[in-house]
């Protein structure tokens, strides 16, 4: 399976999987379908999937425009959002499975950002694979999605089984908001040596217009302020009973950032 991230809008990521045996493809959150439409016709690939994560337009939008030029594609969503995703066929809960080409997708439910988010995770199959995680708007690097429909309680649940994949896992998250984050993230733990290594790459990346996804789960745990919710200096920090309110005071103040 091969991965290629499209940029979208101004900070969209679309991302096209790519199976070359079969020559077909599935697209995770196809913002617009003009790009999809692009890459696949450059693959010479039939778009068989679309994994959606969460019913905003930016993930939804080119649902529909590419069911008329691929009548065949099935479309996959999280349960709750029957109805907001255009053209679903699959309503999917956690622990339900997907499959691409030879690989299957564990789906996990992760509310937060909104009530019906899901991630796609697809576990390494083969020794050189990489687990690949697909989390739209609900682990960003450096960051996470705001609280749209849900509570801070749902999303530190959410974003646990998402920190529980091995630290290898690759983490494509659907925005460029990787340096925003980490200027965010310095404000609170401005002596934390990962986060001051990774803003100076990040920004280094940027400057250059270079993409920093995908991120990996492992560097995520040691710079990205919303998995660290339960280390000590951190509630230390932000004055907090416990990580729940720790959490939640982490996601205020990035919300006035
Ligand atoms: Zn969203
Ligand atoms: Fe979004």
């Amino acid at each position: 399976m091969q991965i290629y991230r499209l940029p979208a809008f101004s900070d969209n990521y679309i991302f096209v999987l790519h199976d070359p045996e079969q020559q077909i493809a599935a697209v995770v959150d196809p913002a617009d379908p003009q790009p999809v439409l692009q890459k696949l016709q450059f693959l010479q690939a039939e778009l068989v999937a679309i994994f959606n994560t969460h019913h905003h337009s930016d993930h939804v939008g080119g649902n529909r425009r590419l069911l008329q030029v691929y009548p065949h594609a099935v479309v996959y969503g999280g349960e709750g959002d029957r109805s907001r995703i255009p053209g679903q066929h699959y309503f999917l809960k956690e622990g339900d499975r997907v499959t691409f080409a030879d690989r299957e997708a564990e789906v996990f439910f992760v509310p937060g950002h909104t009530r019906a988010h899901i991630a796609y995770y697809f576990p390494p199959i083969a020794p050189k694979d990489l687990g690949e995680l697909f989390c739209g708007d609900t682990l960003f690097a450096g960051g996470c999605g705001r609280l749209f429909e849900g509570t801070p309680t749902q999303m530190v649940n959410s974003l646990s089984k998402l920190r529980d994949l091995p630290d290898q896992t690759r983490i494509w998250c659907a925005h460029e908001y990787t340096l925003k984050n980490l200027q965010f993230a310095l404000t609170i733990e401005p002596e934390n040596i990962h986060i001051k290594q990774r803003y100076q790459q990040v920004q280094a990346a940027r400057s250059h217009s270079q993409p920093t996804i995908p991120s990996v789960l492992g560097i995520e745990k040691q710079t990205n302020p919303f998995l660290r919710w339960d280390q000590p200096d951190l509630i230390q920090i932000t004055q907090s009973q416990d990580p729940i309110q720790c959490f939640a005071r982490l996601r205020g103040q990035k919300d006035q950032f």
